[in-house]
Parts: C-alpha cells; structure tokens; sequence
C-alpha cells in the first residue's frame, strides 16, 4: 500500500548529443536509419490495447524522398472513434485509481526508454517522416520529450501538494485532484513528434484516458511513440491511437456527453472551428469540457539600432530556417533599422549560401523538405505572390522542386510595405520577410508590428541600449507568449521557457508547464468536520 507522500527531485534537461562524426550515437543512428528507410512499417491503429487493422491501407513515404514507401497505415473511421472512447471510458476508474507516483513511474519510465534504448529508433523515425536533420529530430522527438515526461512528473507532484491553506481546530480542509470526468481528445500536428506525446499523456498523467488522432504525415513516429508507451506500462484503453480524417473523428467526439477535453495543438482556423463545434454542442456534455489550443504564429524579430549585428544575423538565419521554418515558433518577419541593414543582411544572405538542402540520411544537410505537397504548393504560392507583387521583391532563394522531395529553398523577401501579404500571413515554411524601416521611427515601427498579425506566439527584441531593451518589452506586452532578448524566437526549453501563446495563437496553457497540468484536472474541495455542531441555535439566540 502506498501511503502517496513522495517528492520528485527537480529534473534536469536532458543533454543533447553532438552526433559528430565517429561518434557512437551516430554510428547506432545510421543503423536505424538504413533499417527503416529499407523497410516497410505496418502501421495499425490501438484501441483498448489491441492493435486493429481496416479495410483501407495508405502508404507512407519520407517528405524528401515521395515515391519510397517506408511504411502503409490502416486508415479507420467513425466506428473506430467510438471503441476508442469505449475502451478510454473503460480503462477510466482503474487508471485514475491508482496511485499517483504508479503513474509517474510509467512516464518517468518512458524518458528513460527514449534517451536510452529507443533514442535511435524515434529519432530515425522523426527524421525519416517528418524530414528532420538529425538535430532537429534530437532536440524534439528526445530531448524536448523525455524533458516532457520527467518535468510533468515534478508539476503533477507539486500541484497535488497545493493544499487550502487554512484548517481551523477541529476542521480538516482538503484538495483533491480529480481527473476531469470523461474522456480526452488529443488532436497533434505533425511537426513536433514531442508535442504530439505530450498532447496524448500530459492528461493521461493526470489520471485521465485518452483519445490521440495524429495529423497523417507523423503516423509512422506515432507508431514509435506509442510502442514506447506500451513498453513503458501505459495500461490498455489509456491513450487509444486512431487514424481518421480530423472531421469524421470530431463528429463523433464532439457529439458524444462524455467529452471532457480537448488538447489541440494545429492551425488557428482549425482550432477555431472546433472550438465553435464544441460550444454549438455545449448542452450536450455532461461537464463544460476543457479546451487548450497551442495554434499558428506570424513571429518576429524586431532589431534596434542598437542591436548586436552579428548575433541578430544568426538569429535570423536560425530562427527562421531551422526545419524549413515549419516550427510554430519559427520568425517569419523581421524589422531591420536602415543604420545595420546592409551589414545584418549580408551575413545573413552569406550564411544562405552556405545551407545545403537535401535528405536528412546525409547529415551535411541543414535543410530538408517541407512535410508535404498541399504545404509545398501553399509555400510556392506565397513565394510566386511575393515575385509579382510591385512592393516586394525575392532577395534570396525562391526556388522550389517537388521532383523527388518536396524542397523549397530558403526565402527571404524584402518589401516596403509592411502589410504586405507575407508580412501578415503564417506561411509556415523557409520564408522570411524583412522590413527595413528608418532609425528613428523604431518605436512608431514596433506599433506597426503589433498591429500587424492577428497572432501572439513568439517574438525575438535584439538591442544592446538598456533603455531600448526596457521601452521595446513594454511596448510588446502583449505581442508574444514567448519573448525573447537578444536570442533567436525558436528553441524553448521545457523547464526554463514554458511555450505557448496568446491572441490568435492558442489558449497560452503553457506547454511543459504545470499550468497546462491544472488543465487536466477538476479539484474536490473537502471539508472534514471531527467536532460537527449539535445544535442550530447560536449563542446571540439566548435569551438576555
Ligand atoms: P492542422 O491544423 O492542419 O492539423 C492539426 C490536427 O488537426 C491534425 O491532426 C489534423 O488532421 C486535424 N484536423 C484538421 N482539420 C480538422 C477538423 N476539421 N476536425 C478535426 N480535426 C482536424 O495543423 P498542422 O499543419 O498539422 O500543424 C501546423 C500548425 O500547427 C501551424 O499553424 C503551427 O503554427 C501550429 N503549431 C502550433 C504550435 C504551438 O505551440 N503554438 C506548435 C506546433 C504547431
């Protein structure tokens, strides 16, 4: 029997290998590599801890490499949907029973499976499906996860220890921390194979059973993901994984008076329309379900005369090329004084040149290709708009070629009308536009640019004059949910940058945080009495 009093060590980040040549993680990466890109992955859907298998088998193929088939799933429908909620409705009173460190183990548990025995194996997944340099893959489906895993444990524990702060004698005030009645649907995108687990068990930590519909091009990671789920003791029917078209499975979801909660992570317009669904159907739900949404970005990067040229230069390449700029953090626009402009964008333009593109199975690549051909050809559109339009003009790049993968080169697009088109609109691809404006209008430009998008995700402010750091923050309160000074707007850290946004880009829950754990969770306030009263009558009754 446990008696439930434990406290979690503070955790510590998960250190990010180098894969340098000659090195033994990239020896055992290669292994994988040339193992799965040479295989074909059945993929089934699980639900209540069986694997099922449809009808209809789709293939899967890399984002850099379209016609090889490294895998095929079973695509199922709307009566998949409902024994997934079966089996999470089932799997539900056992699993919320049990102690909280039981659960705590089972994800402690999985870090330590995929910084050790599976580290290779999901990396080489993430790499392979979603077209990650070995990188990128490392920092998201390993060190960001495993970060997950270990900091929700720690959050989870010290929400539990927040207790009412006064018992008087004789009462005993309690808090208890149910998980929310019903079911969870976890809906993920496909560019973080992190964020796609952390959608799917941050509730499930918590006590609750879940739902996961994967976007289709991370499948085959899901796949990885949920093998380590198994093996780490997450117990059948908890998280139930399922391959269905996002409006067939929310049909069935959003109509069903078990829905509890929604833990989004995806497009703004989509988010949006399911956020409407959810409230159109809102007598329908036995509670007031939960909804967290981590949504789109038009980021920035908004430089100072002041600025440190040289490290906004690499910020600026970083920030906005790094996995082809498909990280919702990622800068798609900059704002340059005309004093550094020539001397920040020549560095950029030479760092450009030097960017190989390619497959991520030749590490010298820095850039891969976009996920797939609906989002190659919305990019080329933005890219072709850029070319004609009389205010802007394409600085760098602007090739494309969906021959053998979906590559796009990294774009920069200069214009002078800061509203224009690729200014104001999340692309989410390898394309900056940058703005140069006049030195001193470097505050009226900062309006500007909080006017300027309907979003609040990141925003990166690059000056060295304490007075410009100071007025430049105030003034961009409410234009990112993660600022940053003097450093790229990408590469959060569970544990030190909580990630989330506010305005258009999401509910700001705060990934990794226990702010998005209290989400998942419906606390029972309990008064014990050990010395009730025996009689109604107060004292001032009596008589004088
Ligand atoms: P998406 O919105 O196209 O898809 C997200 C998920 O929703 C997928 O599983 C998809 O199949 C599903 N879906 C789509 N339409 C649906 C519908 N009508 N009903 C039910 N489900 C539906 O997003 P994506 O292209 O996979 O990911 C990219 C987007 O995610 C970008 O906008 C990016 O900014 C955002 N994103 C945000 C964060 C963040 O933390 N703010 C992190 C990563 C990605």
């Amino acid at each position: 029997m446990s008696n439930g009093i434990f406290s979690v060590p503070v955790p510590v980040n998960e250190p990010v290998l180098s894969y340098a040549p000659g090195s033994p993680e990239k020896a055992e990466l290669k292994k994988a590599l040339a193992e799965m890109n040479g295989s074909v992955m059945d993929i089934p859907m699980f639900i209540g801890g069986k694997e099922v298998r449809s009808g209809t088998k789709i293939p899967l193929s890399p984002p850099h490499d379209h016609q090889h088939v490294i895998g095929h799933y079973y695509r199922g429908d709307a009566s998949h949907v409902k024994s997934a909620i079966d089996a999470a409705l089932q799997a539900k009173a056992a699993w919320a029973a049990l102690p909280w460190e039981q659960r705590a183990s089972v994800f402690l548990k999985a870090a330590d499976l995929i910084s050790g025995p599976y580290r290779a194996r999901l990396n080489a997944a993430t790499m392979l499906a979603q077209s990650k340099n070995v990188y990128q893959a490392e920092i998201d489906a390993v060190a960001e996860l495993a970060d997950f895993w270990r900091f929700n444990v720690y959050y989870m524990e010290g929400i539990y220890r927040q207790q009412p702060d006064v018992s008087p004698k004789t009462i005993w005030n309690r808090l208890e921390y149910r998980p929310l009645e019903g079911f969870i649907f976890a809906l993920s995108p496909f560019n973080f194979t992190s964020i796609c687990a952390n959608l799917s068990s941050a509730p499930a930590m918590m006590g609750n059973t879940v739902v996961w519909k994967p976007a289709d091009s991370q499948i085959y990671s899901a796949q990885v993901l949920m093998e380590v789920f198994r093996e780490a003791g997450v117990p059948d029917g908890v998280i139930n994984l399922v391959f269905v078209d996002g409006p067939e499975a929310g049909e069935v979801i959003f109509n069903h008076p078990d829905f509890a909660g929604l833990h989004f992570t995806g497009s703004t317009g989509v988010f949006q329309h399911l956020w409407k669904t959810i409230g159109n159907n809102i007598s329908r739900y036995r509670s007031y379900p939960r909804v967290v949404g981590e949504t789109g970005g038009k980021d920035f990067i908004f430089a100072h005369p002041s600025a440190d040229v040289e490290a906004l230069a690499v910020a600026i390449s970083r920030g906005s090329f790094e996995y082809q700029g498909q990280k919702c953090s990622a800068s798609s626009r900059a704002y340059i004084p005309r004093s550094i402009y020539v001397d920040v964008m020549s560095r950029v333009l030479a760092d450009l040149k030097t960017m190989k593109m390619g497959s991520p199975l030749d590490f010298r690549n820095f850039i891969n290709a976009v996920i797939d051909e609906r989002s190659f050809d919305k990019i080329a559109s933005y890219i072709d708009r850029a070319k004609a339009s009389p205010d802007s003009e394409v600085i760098a790049g602007g090739n494309y070629d969906k021959s053998k993968g979906y590559f796009i080169e990294p774009t920069i697009v200069k214009t002078n009308n800061p509203k224009s088109l690729t200014m104001c609109e999340e692309i989410f691809g390898p394309v900056l536009t940058v703005y140069e404006y006049e030195d001193d209008k470097w505050e009226e430009t900062i309006g500007l640019l909080d006017q300027t998008s309907p979003y609040a995700l990141t925003g990166a402010l690059f000056a060295q004059d304490r007075y410009a750091i100071h007025r430049g923050s105030q003034l961009l309160e409410h234009s990112a949910g993660n600022f940053y000074i003097n450093d790229k707007p990408t590469g959060a850290v569970v544990g030190q940058q909580p990630f989330g946004g506010a305005r258009g880009s999401g509910t700001n829950d705060k990934a990794g945080s226990y702010l998005n754990l209290i989400r998942w969770a419906s606390p029972r306030t309990i008064k014990e009495n050990f010395v009730p009263a025996k009689d109604y009558r107060y004292p001032f009754l009596a008589e004088e």
